[in-house]
């Protein structure tokens, strides 16, 4: 131990921060649920960050894309200029988590909505709104592949339908009446409801564990 020597400082505090750290995780904080995915994740030990900016975007290790108005999220990442760098470190390879408005934002095919702007990258063909309205809007049960433990209850708020898989790269984790409601793909993970309003943490240890995988830590 040599002690704190001036001018040394810096180098011992970074030390120590990149030790304790986990991964560092930023939940796109435009429009949507996003303080619900910052408690689950505080919940299963990330570093959170709420993105806003680009030099925040710049900063992470993975993102997450939340719940909420995918056409309102859009048009905030083309205003704030995140949509270019968001897709850059997507193409990158950066792990993301998209749950229902972020599911469409990740889609690469989107029927009758193609013109909506967004970073894509997950092979799949998904449609809007396709569980019914607000009041259409219904909670069940599912076994989600890989996941222990008891069956995971989900809430589809006027909920994307992933109709269907468009690579064989996307590993489909759980289904409802026949469609694919969780899938994985490469470091992206992304499902029709929301895990984030239930309490249930387990997806987001399980992007957690795929982002630590990703960047080595
Ligand atoms: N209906 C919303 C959309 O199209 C998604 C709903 C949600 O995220 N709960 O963006």
């Amino acid at each position: 131990v040599t002690g704190r020597r001036r001018g040394t400082g810096v180098l011992p505090r970074t030390v120590a921060t990149d030790v304790a750290r986990v991964v560092r995780i930023g939940v796109l904080a435009l429009q949507g649920d996003v303080l619900e995915h910052v408690r689950a994740l505080e919940q299963v030990g990330a570093d959170v960050v709420a993105v806003r900016t680009t030099a925040q975007l710049a900063a992470v290790d993975a993102i997450v894309l939340p719940g909420g108005e995918s056409t309102a999220i859009s048009k905030a990442l083309e205003r704030g200029g995140l949509a270019g760098p968001l897709r850059a470190r997507l193409g990158d390879g950066m792990p993301a988590l998209g749950t229902c408005a972020g599911l469409i934002l990740l889609s690469d095919e989107l029927v009758g909505d193609e013109e909506l702007a967004r970073p894509g990258g997950l092979a799949v063909r998904t449609l809007r709104n396709a569980y019914g309205s607000q009041v259409a809007s219904f909670d069940t049960t599912l076994d989600v592949h890989g996941l222990e433990g008891a069956p995971m209850s989900a809430s589809f708020i006027r909920a994307p339908r992933i109709e269907a898989v468009l690579s064989d790269d996307v590993q489909v984790l759980a289904e409802v009446a026949g469609y694919p409601v969780v899938v994985a793909q490469g470091g992206l993970l992304a499902m029709s409801f929301h895990p984030e309003i239930t309490g249930d943490v387990r997806l987001h240890r399980r992007f957690v564990d795929t982002v630590r995988a990703y960047v080595g830590r």
